[in-house]
């Protein structure tokens, strides 16, 4: 019997959601090892930590990859630092700030014959994948994204999402069609988009998009982070064969009067990350699907702009 050794990984930026979801999950993947972290000011018990990535790549020769949870505006240079020295790695969403850095970082992995996986974490909620096998073969008659939250609560303090290259409400709106664009039996594009920029800020609040499919359809998504109390994260689509409703950012899935999937929203998404992430190193194979970032870039190229009240946190 082989025994395989597990994946030496270095979790790079300690914030917030490489704490409550990265960690727990490496922790949890027989397949990896926590070999590093990398952060301007904090560090874990007993893990081996350093200020910058370089640093760490160049003391740490069994560190095989690298998993990037900083902002999008500064990960295309850690992507690359990593990949040219051998490593693979792994990308928190959005894959970048623009989508030709990503497209760039693609190659670069490629050429160095190292793994990119550009992950999307709401696609591995439970009720996606029953949802993308139900919809096969049915006809979309039309549908309606509804992703509301309370940035407060999800973001706090977080200056960067506000910050051009940062998204703003695309950040969580990003979530949503990376699930539809999985789900989806035809593609989609936008055809109309209306975006809420704060007077102080340079990424909107809130969002509306008309997304057509290619038969014509319209699906019409509504983006906003101004709601407090219960959160809402709704696909909804009308189709030949009746309605499909996902909720729970995907852990809820009904159709044609049947339960696809029952779970906690948010539950377990990370855990399969890191199981298609052992996966594709094993293969040797990437994974880079553009199009959740491709519809943000024309959502901001044909989006109407309008001013809203100055949001403070
Ligand atoms: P965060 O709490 O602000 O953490 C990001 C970390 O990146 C910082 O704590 C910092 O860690 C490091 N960093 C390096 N350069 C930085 C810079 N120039 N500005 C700010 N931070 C820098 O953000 P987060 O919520 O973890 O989000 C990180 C990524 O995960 C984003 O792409 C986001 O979309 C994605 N994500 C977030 C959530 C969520 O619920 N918050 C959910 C899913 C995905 P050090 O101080 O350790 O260097």
């Amino acid at each position: 019997m082989t025994v395989t050794e597990p994946i030496g990984i270095a979790v790079v930026g300690l914030g917030k959601i490489a704490r409550d979801q990265h960690l727990p999950s490496i922790a949890a993947n027989a397949s990896f090892r926590l070999a590093a972290t990398v952060s301007r000011n904090a560090s874990l018990p007993d893990v081996p930590s350093f200020a910058g990535l370089e640093e760490a790549l160049a003391a740490m020769p069994d560190v095989g990859a690298v998993a990037l949870c900083v902002p999008p505006q500064v990960r295309f240079g850690m992507a690359r630092a990593a990949l040219e020295a051998g490593r693979d790695v792994l990308l928190e969403k959005p894959p970048g700030a623009s989508v030709a850095e990503v497209m760039a970082l693609d190659r670069l992995a490629r050429d160095a014959g190292r793994v990119l996986y550009a992950t999307w974490h709401s696609r591995h909620a439970a009720g996606v994948a029953p949802a993308r096998d139900w919809l096969a073969g049915r006809r979309i008659l039309g549908g309606r994204i509804t992703w509301r939250e309370d940035v407060r609560r999800w973001h706090p303090g977080q200056d960067w999402i506000w910050q051009a290259g940062g998204l703003g409400v695309f950040d969580p709106g990003i979530n949503a069609l990376s699930v539809l664009t999985a789900i989806l039996p035809v593609e989609v594009f936008v055809g109309a988009a209306e975006l809420e920029f704060p007077a102080n800020r340079d990424t909107p609040i809130a969002a509306r998009l008309t997304l057509r499919t290619t038969e014509g359809q319209a699906i019409e998504a509504d983006f906003d982070w101004r709601q407090t109390g219960p959160q809402t994260w709704e696909i909804e689509l009308e189709t030949d064969a009746g309605p499909l409703l996902l909720t729970g950012g995907g852990a809820q899935a009904q159709a044609g009067g049947a339960v696809l999937a029952q779970a906690e929203a948010l539950a377990s998404e990370y855990d399969g990350i890191y199981a298609e992430f052992a996966r594709l190193v094993a293969a040797r194979e990437s994974a880079v699907d553009l199009r959740p970032q491709l519809h943000v870039a024309d959502a901001f190229m044909l989006g109407r702009r309008t001013q809203t009240d100055a949001f403070e946190d």
